[in-house]
């Protein structure tokens, strides 16, 4: 055994696909031998994952390289590897740009990452790697998963959809659809090992099956979740509203362990724009599913993205918007500025809005949304949630001396502990005692706790998290 081994790093930038492709590129890097870098350590290894949907993602890509350059200089042992959508889109170009960087590997072959870091140190140069359709699913490589009771588990990855303003089907190529048997074995083994939570991961799960041509196959997997024993939690996303089919709604409301949360994308409330961004539903279809999933399930939370600015966009179109969050009534939302992403369709459309435009829509639209968000987060004070306790969800945790976690239906839970020992891990059920627009809290006693293996588990030494995730769950208002 290396009695030194290198230390590793990984920066990860940009969507949940990431975050969990970074879990792979750990698993990869430790199953090679590399250990992880302590915090405030140098490590030996500094992996990018990058993001190309901002349009100055390659700025701050490079600013960051740029920073880490005379660390590099001084300690020329060290290696910086690129990876991810920003990677298989510039290729070559970042070892023109950055000629310190050691590897570049692309959405494809995150599998080659540890072969190519030997390579290039064996070599002394920069070692380019990037395919154009992925050799291995992603899922059969080794993981090194950040959280003991939750998990994600791909089921697809890529897209087949053309949206204007998305750079999905360029960079990560046509939706491939893992089998079955594969999904539910990865599950099996998570919750063996503890797992309460997984989330089901895919650009589009309900046109997962596509590949193997079963329509139906995402609501029978959701079922087939539902007899994992142990498995508590079965959450997914995204879905796109022109895939959606009843038997996904039918499949949610009758597995009692998936979660009565809904992550759907509206992206817009005008049919013009949808028109625009090539996404094939238009309101009235949207609203309708929001409706069937309300009937089915009354208590189920729905949360959204929106883009706010998408060229062409009127105020009338805004308005529709606007109109169409009042009506789902959302509990929460990723909201985004347009801003050009390049290589996409959009960012060379005419009509691009102008910056104040899009602020002034944007600032009403978080009002809007602040408002509803807070109405239906009041509807729950005084109702007894179920919270699975977590770490790192409530930035003020150490000052308040509360927990926070989240509850079935996604929400995010600040509780008061009391004399309970709680673990991450472990799940309580406690009372709201308040709502704000973005979370809420519960003061009083709980009215149970119970310990979970994922608990017992969290208090062996804690793993260090992977740094720089840059999203989790929706929020309202983050700013593009
Ligand atoms: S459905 Fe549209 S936005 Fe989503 S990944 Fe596919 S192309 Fe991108």
């Amino acid at each position: 055994m290396n009695e030194n081994p290198r230390s590793y790093e990984v920066r990860t930038f940009g969507c949940q696909m990431n975050v969990h492709d970074s879990e792979r590129l750990g698993g990869l890097l430790e199953a090679a031998g590399y250990v992880r870098a302590a915090d405030g350590d140098q490590p030996d290894v500094v992996v990018f994952n990058t993001c190309a949907v901002r349009e100055n993602a390659d700025n701050r890509l490079y600013g960051n390289l740029g920073q880490l350059r005379p660390t590099k200089t001084a300690n020329p042992g060290m290696q910086i590897a690129v990876g991810g959508c920003l990677a298989q889109k510039d290729r070559g170009e970042i070892v023109k740009r950055a000629p310190w960087v050691d590897v570049v590997f692309g959405t494809h072959n995150i599998g080659s990452l540890p072969v190519l870091l030997e390579r290039a140190r064996h070599n002394e140069s920069a070692e380019v790697e990037i395919l154009e359709s992925l050799e291995v699913f992603p899922s059969t490589l080794p993981t090194k998963r950040d959280s003991l009771y939750s998990g994600w588990v791909s089921i697809s990855v890529g897209c087949n959809n053309s949206c204007t303003f998305c750079i999905v089907p360029a960079l990560r190529g046509k939706e491939k659809d893992r089998r079955p048997g594969d999904i539910l074995a990865e599950v099996q083994a998570l919750v063996a090992e503890g797992a309460l939570e997984v989330t089901l991961l895919g650009q589009n799960v309900n046109s997962y099956g596509v590949e193997f041509g079963d329509r139906l196959a995402f609501g029978k997997l959701l079922r087939a979740c539902g007899d994992i024993d142990g498995l508590e939690r079965v959450r997914f996303t995204s879905p796109h509203p022109r895939d959606f089919t009843d038997d996904v709604i039918a499949a949610m409301a009758e597995t009692p362990n998936v979660c009565h949360s809904l992550h759907m994308p509206l992206q817009s409330g005008s049919d013009a724009v949808l028109r625009a961004m090539r996404r094939s539903y238009r309101s009235d279809k949207y609203l309708g599913i929001i409706e069937k999933v309300r009937t089915a399930m009354p208590d189920a939370a729905i949360t959204t993205d929106i883009i706010v600015g998408f060229p062409g966009e009127t105020d009338a179109d805004f308005e529709a918007t606007l109109d169409v969050v009042r009506a789902a009534r959302f509990s929460s939302a990723f909201t985004f500025q347009y801003s050009k992403r390049p290589g996409t369709p959009a960012a060379t459309l005419a009509g691009q809005v102008p910056k104040a435009v899009v602020q002034e829509r944007y600032d009403r639209l978080i009002a809007t949304l602040e408002e509803i968000t807070w109405d239906e987060n009041k509807r729950l004070v005084g109702r007894t949630v179920e919270v699975l306790a977590a770490v790192g969800e409530g930035r003020k945790d150490a000052a308040t001396g509360r927990m926070s976690g989240r509850a079935r239906d996604g929400r995010l839970v600040h509780f008061a502990t009391g004399d309970a020992k709680v673990r991450p891990g472990d799940v309580v059920e406690t009372v709201i005692t308040y709502a704000a627009p973005h979370h809420l809290n519960a003061d009083g006693p709980l009215v149970s706790h119970r310990r979970t293996r994922a608990g017992d588990l969290s208090e062996a030494p804690p793993a260090t998290p992977v740094k720089g995730v840059l999203l989790g769950l929706p929020t309202i208002g983050l700013k593009a």
